[in-house]
C-alpha cells in the first residue's frame, strides 16, 4: 500500500515512511491510496481474537513490515492491556459498551499509542536514526504518549505541562514514569504558554533537524489504523450481526474516522453516531454543510474541547473523490476566512453519520440516570456518546457505545452528580505512593531547547 497527502504534494510513501513523516510535509494529512474491501473475509474473521483481527485488518495497509514482525509488534502492543479481549464489550441496559480503556493509562488513546511507540522503535532499529518527541499537554493525552514510548531504544520524549494547573492525578500519571528516556517538564506558565513554546521550537528548522524532533499528534496514520481494529472486534463480540450502529464521543475525529474506514472496508456499520460536547463544529457541519471555527468551551469532557478536528480533512478527501486540489481549496478557504462550506445539494456526501451535541448538564444527567438504571458508571466522554445515541439510534439494530476513558480518571465530574459513589481504579490508587520526577523550567523557549540538547549529549 502506498500513501500520499490529502493536498497532493507528497506521494508514493510506504507505511513506515508515512508513520515517520507524521503530518505530511505539504501541510496535509497522509492517506492510503485506496481502502481495501474485505467483506468476503468477514465470515472467517467472526471467530478470531483481537490480535488476529488486528493482523488481518492492519495487514491490508502495511506491506513494508514482514508479516511475522507485524504480528510480534501487535502482540507486544496489546500485551499491556489488562483484559484478554483487549477492548471488551459489556452489556449495559439496551446497549453494549465497548471499553477502550484497558490499557496502561486507562484511556482509549492507549490502543493507538502503544502500537505507534512500537512501530517507531522498530523502524529506528531497522533503518537507524533517533527521535526526540516533544509535546504539550493540559493533562489528558500526555500520559498515553509517555506510556507508548517509555523505555524504548533511540527515542526520547519531552512532555511540557503547565506547572500546578493539571489535575494532581493526571500529573502523577506522567511524573511517576521514571524511565531515562522520559522527561516531564513543568512550565511556569499556562497551557497556552506550553503550546507557544512547542510551536516556537518546531519553527526552528535547524534545531528540529539536528535533534530529529517529532510530534505526537492525533494525525499519525498509524493511530487511525490501530483504531480501525476494534470496530471489527465489536462486530465479532456482538456475534457478527447483519448490521449494527456505533456511537462515538468525538473531538479530533480520529476515533470515528477509524470507524468510517472500517465501514468502507465492508464492515456492516449502519450508522456512525457522532457525538460532540458544546464544541460542536462537526455537528454543525453535518447539519448545515458549513465548517466554521468557534471559540473553545471548557466542558466536563475536556479531551473533546477542541476547535478544529484535525482528522476531518481525511474524510473530506474521500468525499471529494480523492481530489487533492479541492481539499486544498476548502482548507485554504477555512484558514483564511475561519469557515468553508460544502453544498450538500450539489456534492453527494455519503450517509454514514448521524450527529448530535450535548451540554454539561445533559452529560451529568446521563451519568446519573445510567448508573441508577444499570449500576454502570460512565465517564463524561462516554456519556456524551450515550446521550446522543439514545435519540439517534435505530432501536431495531444492536448499538455499541465506545467508552473512551475509565470513570476514575474523571471522578471529580462524576462526583457532582453521584457524591457518594466509590469511583476508584487500583492502578490510579497505586500512583499516590510512587516516587515522581519532573523538571521545572521557566516559560522560555530557549530553556526548553537547552534542556533537550542536554539530554542528547
Ligand atoms: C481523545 C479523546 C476523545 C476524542 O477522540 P478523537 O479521536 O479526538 O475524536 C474522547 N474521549 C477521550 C477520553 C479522549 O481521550
Amino acid at each position: 500500500m502506498r500513501y500520499g497527502s490529502t493536498r497532493g504534494g507528497v506521494s508514493d510513501l510506504s507505511f513506515c515512511d508515512a508513520v515517520m513523516m507524521g503530518l505530511a510535509s505539504d501541510g496535509g494529512l497522509l492517506v492510503p491510496a485506496d481502502i481495501p474491501d474485505i467483506r468476503e473475509q468477514l465470515p472467517e474473521m467472526a471467530s478470531l481474537g483481537y490480535t488476529e483481527i488486528a493482523n488481518r485488518v492492519m495487514g491490508c495497509f502495511i506491506d513494508d513490515i514482514p508479516a511475522a514482525d507485524l504480528e510480534a509488534l501487535i502482540e507486544k502492543s496489546y500485551a499491556t492491556f489488562d483484559d484478554e479481549r483487549v477492548t471488551p464489550l459489556v452489556p449495559v441496559g439496551d446497549m453494549q459498551i465497548m471499553e477502550l480503556f484497558h490499557g496502561p493509562t486507562l484511556a482509549f488513546k492507549d490502543v493507538a499509542l502503544q502500537f505507534l511507540g512500537n512501530v517507531f522503535e522498530y523502524v529506528l532499529a531497522r533503518d537507524g536514526g533517533q527521535l526526540n518527541i516533544l509535546g504539550a499537554t493540559s493533562g489528558d493525552t500526555g500520559s498515553a504518549a509517555i506510556a507508548g514510548v517509555r523505555g524504548k531504544e533511540n527515542i526520547n520524549i519531552f512532555i511540557m505541562f503547565p506547572d500546578g494547573r493539571t489535575s494532581p492525578l493526571q500529573e502523577r500519571q506522567m511524573t511517576t514514569v521514571l524511565d531515562d528516556n522520559v522527561q516531564n517538564i513543568a512550565i511556569e506558565g499556562s497551557f497556552d504558554d506550553c503550546q507557544s513554546i512547542l510551536k516556537g521550537v518546531f519553527a526552528d528548522l535547524e534545531f528540529k533537524d539536528r535533534y530529529q524532533l517529532g510530534a505526537v499528534n492525533s494525525v499519525n496514520w498509524a493511530r487511525v489504523l490501530a483504531q480501525v481494529v476494534y470496530y471489527f472486534a465489536a462486530w465479532v463480540q456482538l456475534g457478527s450481526p447483519k448490521a449494527f450502529q456505533v456511537a462515538v464521543p468525538t473531538g479530533n475525529f480520529g476515533n470515528i474516522f477509524a470507524g468510517y474506514i472500517a465501514r468502507r472496508m465492508g464492515l456492516p456499520i449502519d450508522k456512525l453516531i457522532l457525538a460532540t460536547n458544546e464544541n460542536d463544529i462537526l455537528h454543525r457541519f453535518f447539519t448545515t454543510g458549513r465548517y466554521e471555527r468557534g471559540s473553545v468551551h471548557f466542558t466536563y469532557s475536556p479531551a473533546m474541547d477542541i476547535q478544529v478536528s484535525s482528522n476531518f480533512e481525511r474524510y473530506l478527501y474521500y468525499q471529494f473523490g480523492q481530489d487533492a486540489s479541492r481539499v486544498t481549496g476548502f482548507m485554504n478557504e477555512f484558514l483564511v476566512h475561519g469557515s468553508a462550506t460544502v453544498n450538500f445539494n450539489t456534492v453527494n456526501f455519503d450517509d454514514a453519520f448521524a450527529t448530535g451535541c450535548v451540554s454539561d448538564e445533559e452529560t451529568l444527567n446521563t451519568i446519573v440516570a445510567t448508573y441508577e438504571a444499570t449500576g454502570y458508571l460512565l465517564d463524561p466522554h462516554t456519556a456524551v456518546g450515550v446521550h446522543v445515541a439514545a435519540s439517534r439510534r435505530n432501536p431495531e439494530l444492536p448499538l455499541v457505545c465506545m467508552a473512551t476513558a475509565h470513570p476514575a480518571k474523571f471522578d471529580d465530574v462524576i462526583r457532582k452528580g453521584l457524591p457518594d459513589t466509590d469511583i476508584t481504579h487500583p492502578a490510579l490508587e497505586v500512583l499516590k505512593d510512587l516516587p515522581a520526577r519532573k523538571t521545572q523550567l521557566p516559560n522560555d523557549q530557549d530553556a526548553v531547547k537547552a534542556f533537550i540538547a542536554d539530554h542528547n549529549d
